[in-house]
């Protein structure tokens, strides 16, 4: 039987990420604290997945390890059997965060360019000026951050993490900062550029229907030391409109993450009720 052929080319080298045994708590003694329960997971290369857990659970933490940024306190994340740092070390691995965190003195260009630069990568003025307009930001290429709306300097970000190339891509609530309005236009625009180059990505959220609407896999994470309480395949085609089979997903992710919700702070006194 021949093999199945991957849509397109980069997915095949688009690499799985794959989690094992991997733990990590912060201090010691009373103090400690353990953000990340052990956790044994799997990732398809080439495919979004969202990570979603109440506030504080550990989801940065998590991604942090998986981007190199930190070393887990046991076990071990191989990203297609390299290690992150070995990823990072070729500049196959992009991260963005919540705040675009664009250098301010730099032009939107500047700072897509400067991606390449830190990647030794040569100048490509053309494939920076293409991304900015694939991101829908023509005509804004010399503003500074300053002169950018929260919503277009994501747009920016996202760009400068496509400058490299990267095989893996990392967010940490990227749509985390804009409005509800914004956030649904670049819900729509800009996840599609990255599966459209078989990208491997990894998104935090805190919004359900974001991670519903993106992502190929939704993982659910419990409260504080994060562990995966739910795995939800999202097998439904891009773009993905409202309908009864995307709210089933809402509801079905939201269910698992109420069932793990972390307990409420204890009642009052009736006594402090009454004296507040
Ligand atoms: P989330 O992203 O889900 O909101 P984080 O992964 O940022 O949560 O944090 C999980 C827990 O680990 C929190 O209690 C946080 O205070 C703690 N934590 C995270 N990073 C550190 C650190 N560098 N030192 C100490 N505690 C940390
Ligand atoms: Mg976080």
């Amino acid at each position: 039987m021949p093999a199945e052929r991957a849509p397109d080319a980069a997915r095949d080298t688009a690499p799985g990420i794959t989690c094992a045994g991997l733990s990590r708590s912060f201090g010691t003694g009373a103090a400690r604290i353990d953000a990340l329960a052990p956790v044994d997971l799997h990732l398809e290369g080439g495919k979004t997945t969202a990570f979603v857990g109440p506030s504080g659970c550990g989801k940065s933490t998590l991604l942090r390890l998986i981007a190199g940024l930190d070393r887990p306190s046991e076990g071990t994340v191989r990203i297609g059997g390299e290690t992150p740092l070995e990823m990072r070390r070729r500049a196959a691995l992009a991260v963005a965060f919540q705040d675009a965190a664009l250098l301010p003195w730099r032009s939107v260009r500047g700072n897509i360019a400067l991606a390449r630069k830190l990647a030794r990568m040569r100048p490509d003025p053309a494939k920076v000026d293409d991304l900015i307009a694939t991101v829908g930001l023509a005509g804004f290429e010399d503003r500074r951050p300053a002169d950018l709306s929260g919503g277009m300097r994501q747009r920016a970000a996202i760009a400068r993490c496509l400058a490299t190339d990267p095989q893996l891509l990392l967010l940490d609530e990227p749509f985390g900062a804009v409005d509800e309005l914004t956030r649904a236009r670049l819900n729509q625009e800009l996840p599609a550029l990255w599966q459209a180059r078989g990208v491997t990505a990894v998104m935090i959220t805190h919004s359900i229907s974001e991670a519903v609407r993106i992502a190929d896999r939704v993982v659910v994470l419990s409260p504080r030391p994060a562990r995966v309480v739910a795995d939800i395949a999202v097998p439904l085609a891009h773009p993905r409109e409202k309908g009864p089979a995307l709210e089933a997903l809402i509801e079905e992710v939201g269910a698992a993450l109420a069932r793990h919700a972390p307990a409420p702070p204890p009642a009052r006194p009736p006594a402090a009720r009454i004296a507040s």
